[in-house]
This record gives structure tokens, sequence and C-alpha cells, in this order.
């Protein structure tokens, strides 16, 4: 079938699922249509999550096609009884499905590869609407399909994640895309850690409210996660040119306000900024971890390559373990508890000097619910990196529950060797 003549300005996404109906799975799935939608100018007006019903989906595939020019269904393309989206949609469309041979032999090759015979059942994948194209899955057995009917397009999708974020890159690539001509969304994000929300808004606010006077305009919005805010910027460019001139602009002007606490406006993260500075520098780290339970050294250890720049982390739960494993004397514990800046510093200090690293880091912590003190209260952590010419300590009071205690905790470590390695000492 031929690309269509005209680009769909709005779109609804259906995820169908009745595990997504319970407390226990979410949909993401129509988080990354929507956002390869709006790169390519089209605007999501709704989406919908309906179980795994024929005729409750062939409704709301109905009213959909009533309101939208673009649907795109994921999930429910599986092998049994309880995979309706096929039928549904050609109920909703009166699309008749017809077996396309080549398909089932393509599932039936899959299965022998693996020394396996095609169940029976696996048969209905190879169902297609009448008239639409195939949308080939290279990393599962049920494939897509993208219909058009009185101008409207209709995309059907895998649910799981993985098969069905390439197949609709190369669907819209293929067939939405080059229509696009004029008009895509080009975008931006700002990372920015140890500020707070109303911090970042104060200085930020001026200065993208007279962007929305630019030609073309840039708009912003300002997304916040407990030691973590994010500045998305997107704009509406006729070039790639155009957009990055734009962004680029838009970018050194928030990067001039907000200062050096912006540590990433390339899409990398924390951890991987991190490395990257490590590793220009040829230094290795070392952490010693309390409160955090290992989720610096987890984070750091997320990034493929990492072990060219991690040498070791230790979680010392105990004051024992901070005496033994890193020679942090008991005195000091008695003396000034074992959340202090003085164990901190000696935590960095003891895993630095064992592990024979540039860089280490010393976490203690109470990350609560219980254990707080008036003193040290629920969110005390004290945070110290040791380097090659210095050592900082600082003592933060995050708020939240125990997840997000350990989380800002990680956060403001990363964020501390980050400013020493990328400093000068
Ligand atoms: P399969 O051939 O694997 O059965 P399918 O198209 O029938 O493909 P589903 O059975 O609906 O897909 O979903 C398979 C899995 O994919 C789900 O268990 C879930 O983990 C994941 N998944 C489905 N829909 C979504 C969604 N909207 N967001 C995130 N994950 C999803
Ligand atoms: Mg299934």
């Amino acid at each position: 079938m031929s690309a269509p003549s005209i680009l769909p300005r709005r779109a609804i996404i259906i995820a169908v699922g009745s595990e997504l109906l319970t407390p226990f799975r979410t949909d993401t799935n129509s988080l990354f249509v929507t956002s390869r939608l709006n790169d390519l100018g089209i605007e999501v007006t709704a989406k919908v999550i309906v179980g795994d019903r024929r005729e409750e989906l062939a409704a709301v595939v109905g009213e959909a096609m009533r309101r939208a020019d673009l649907l795109v269904l994921t999930g429910g393309l599986g092998p049994t009884d309880d995979d309706v989206t096929r039928l549904a949609v050609s109920d909703a469309l009166e699309l008749p499905l017809l077996e396309d041979p080549s398909i089932v032999e393509r599932i039936r090759q899959r299965f022998a590869k693996r020394g396996m015979a095609m169940p029976a059942v696996n048969r209905v994948q190879g169902q297609v609407l009448s008239g639409a194209s195939v949308l080939p899955n290279p990393n599962g057995t049920a494939p897509g399909q993208w219909v058009e009917q009185e101008g409207r397009i209709v995309v059907l999708l895998p649910g799981p994640p993985r098969e069905m974020r390439p197949m609709l890159d190369a669907a819209l690539a293929e067939r939405l895309e080059p229509h696009a001509a004029g008009a895509r969304l080009y975008r931006r994000v700002l990372k920015i850690a140890g500020r707070t929300e109303s911090d970042v808004e104060q200085v930020a606010q001026p200065v993208y409210s007279r962007w929305i006077d630019w030609a073309p305009p840039v708009s912003t919005s300002i997304l916040a996660a407990p030691g973590q805010i994010e500045l998305h910027f997107s704009v509406r460019a006729t070039t790639e040119e155009e957009g990055r001139a734009v962004l680029d602009r838009a970018t050194s002007e928030m990067t001039a306000v907000v200062g050096p606490d912006v540590y990433s406006t390339d899409g990398r993260s924390l951890e991987r900024v991190v490395g990257d500075l490590l590793r220009g520098r040829g230094w290795r780290i070392a952490t010693a971890e309390s409160c955090t339970g290992g989720l610096v050294a987890s984070r750091l250890t997320d990034i493929a390559g990492s072990s060219d720049y991690v040498e070791r982390g230790v979680v010392c739960y105990s004051n024992r373990a901070k005496t033994e494993w890193l020679g942090v004397p008991e005195e000091l514990i008695r003396e000034h508890g074992a959340v202090s800046e003085a164990v901190g510093l000696a935590m960095a200090a003891g895993v630095r000097e064992r592990a024979n690293v540039e860089v280490a880091v010393g976490i203690t912590g109470v990350a609560g619910p219980g254990g707080g003190t008036e003193q040290k209260p629920v969110g005390t952590v004290v945070v110290a990196v040791v380097g090659l010419s210095g050592a900082q300590v600082r003592r933060f009071l995050f708020s939240g529950g125990r997840e997000q205690v350990k989380f800002q905790a990680s956060q403001a470590a990363l964020n501390m060797v980050r400013a020493m390695v990328g400093g000068s000492g």
C-alpha cells in the first residue's frame, strides 16, 4: 500500500490488555508512542486502556475512528483466545480477516530455528485485515498491521515494548516521515541536580517566558522529581539545522542562568556524565555506602564499560563493617555518631586507601522511617568525596520516604563526584 496522502494531525492511542487494568502493570507503550508521534507534529488527543474484551475494544475503536485520524493500538496480537485486537478491529472497521500464508510460514520457521514445531494456535497470528500492510516484527512472532480507511490510519502493534518500539519507528520512518516535511518537533532536555523545582523555576521562568516570542517559538516544560529537575525545550522547525540552532541558543541562555548544576544537555544520565569524566581523566573510583546500600555503585555500573573506572564498592551498613573494612576508628563513631561528617570522611578515605584509587565516596545517613533523632532527623545524609587534592563533605536533609531519600543521596553523591572530577582537583 502506498503512503497516505495526508499527514494525520490527531491521534488516539489504545493500549490493549486486561493486565494493564490491574494495579500491577503500567501502560508505558503509550508514552513511547506519544513521543514519536509528537516528533512528527501529531497531537495525541486521547489514550485509552481496554481489557481483552472484543466487544469493548471494537466499540472503543469505532468511537476513536470518529474522533481522530490516526489510531495506534498496542497489545493483544498474541496467539491465545484473550488476544482480541485483530478481531475487534475487524469488527469495528468491517474488514474481514484473511490468512496470509507467508506470515504463518515465517512463524513456523521462527519456531523451527529453536527446534520446535509451531503450536497450532499461532496460526491466528497470520490473520491480516483485508487491505492492510504487514509490519514485520524482527523480535517476536506477532507481526503488526497498518490499515487505511477513509483518510484514517489504524496501526496494530504487539504489546511487548522491545517488539513494539522498533516496529513503530520503522513504520513511521517509511510511511509518515517523508510526508512530515516542513513541520518536525525538535527537543532538548537540560538535566539539573542539587536544586529544588522552585529554585530552578525562579531563575528559569524569566528566561524561557521570552522564548514564546521567538520565531520559531520554543516551548518549555519543567519536570521535577526528588533530586532531579529536567527542563524540556521543544521547537517546531522546518530543518534540522534550524531546530538545532534555536535549541542551542535556548540551551546556552538557560545554562548561563542556572549555572553548573546543569549536568547534561545531551540526554546523558548523571552516572554516565560522571563515568565519562572519570574516563577522560583516567581516574578510578571506589564507594563506601551505608544508607544507600550500594545504590551509587549500582548506578555507576549501570553504564556499559564502567569497569574502566569503577574499582570497588563497599556496603558497610553496621558500625562494625565501617571499622573492620574501612578502618573507621571506633572512637570516631562513638564520639561523632555514625552519621557525621567525620565518619563520612573516614569512610571515603578508608575505601580510597584500600582500593588505591584517585576518587572515593563515603555516604552515611538516616534513610528512615525510623532511627531519626532531633539532631539527626530522618533524611539526614552526609556525603564525603575524597580526591587527589582534597576532600569535600556535605550534610543534606532530604524529604520523602526511604526510597526517595536513598535516591537523593545517591544523586548528591554523584553530583559531588562530578564537581570534583570535572573541576580542577
Ligand atoms: P505476544 O505475542 O507476546 O502475546 P501481544 O501483542 O499479545 O504479544 P500482550 O500479550 O498484550 O502482547 O502483551 C505482552 C506483554 O507486553 C505484557 O505482559 C506486558 O508485559 C507488555 N505490554 C503489553 N502492553 C503494554 C503496554 N501498553 N505498556 C507496557 N508494556 C506492555
Ligand atoms: Mg498476548
